[in-house]
């Protein structure tokens, strides 16, 4: 099977607010991870964690321009407040790390430029619905494909022959007293004269 690549749109040090985090902007916990300084400056590109199809890319008030892609995992991962709008939907993004948009400061929850990302089960999950920290999730990724990496190549896993068990041999039961009854001899009829 071959190894599906993942890698963060940006550095550790580059995280201005962690996912999860609850403060005065986030009092039910920040659903996403913030990229704002370092290499994260406004209108630096923005590269998928993995490859996959956009399955949104819109306007939302508070977002601003948001991509969204699905991956082989079954995840999506969501992009937040681009410079502009991003890749269209259904767009084909071959390899993690091509640009899918720039870091930007659009819709009303940004206050400078910076780009809101994570990982979600579903396809709007940067609104609403189970979302997961993505640094968190893409290290988990990389690790087991490193694990699998290191692991010897596995043999063919050989199919056993499927050996059909010989059915028992059934003692027939020993039915008593059918002995088939004799018909009694037909007596010549008498022939009366
Ligand atoms: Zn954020």
């Amino acid at each position: 099977m071959a190894t599906v690549e993942w890698v963060l749109p940006f550095a550790d040090s580059d995280i201005t607010c962690k996912h999860g985090v609850v403060d005065k902007l986030h009092p039910n916990g920040h659903r996403g991870t913030d990229y704002g300084r370092g290499k994260a400056r406004a209108g630096a590109p923005i590269g998928a964690v993995s490859h996959g199809r956009v399955a949104v890319s819109e306007w939302h008030k508070n977002l601003g321009n948001v991509v969204v892609m699905r991956h082989a995992t079954g995840k999506f991962s969501y992009y937040c407040h681009l410079q502009e709008p991003g890749l269209p939907v259904g767009s084909y993004v071959a390899k993690a790390g091509d640009v899918i948009g720039k870091v930007g400061n659009t819709g009303a929850y940004s206050f400078g430029s910076h780009l809101h990302c994570g990982i979600s089960d579903g396809p709007r999950g940067f609104i609403s619905g189970a979302v997961h920290d993505i640094v968190k999730y893409v290290k988990e990724q990389q690790a087991a494909n490193k694990k699998a990496a290191e692991k010897p190549a596995a043999a063919p896993v050989e199919v056993p022959e499927v050996v059909e068990a010989a059915a028992p041999v059934e003692v027939p039961e020993v039915v008593e007293g059918a002995v088939a009854a004799k018909a009694a001899p037909k007596k010549a009829p008498t022939k009366k004269a």
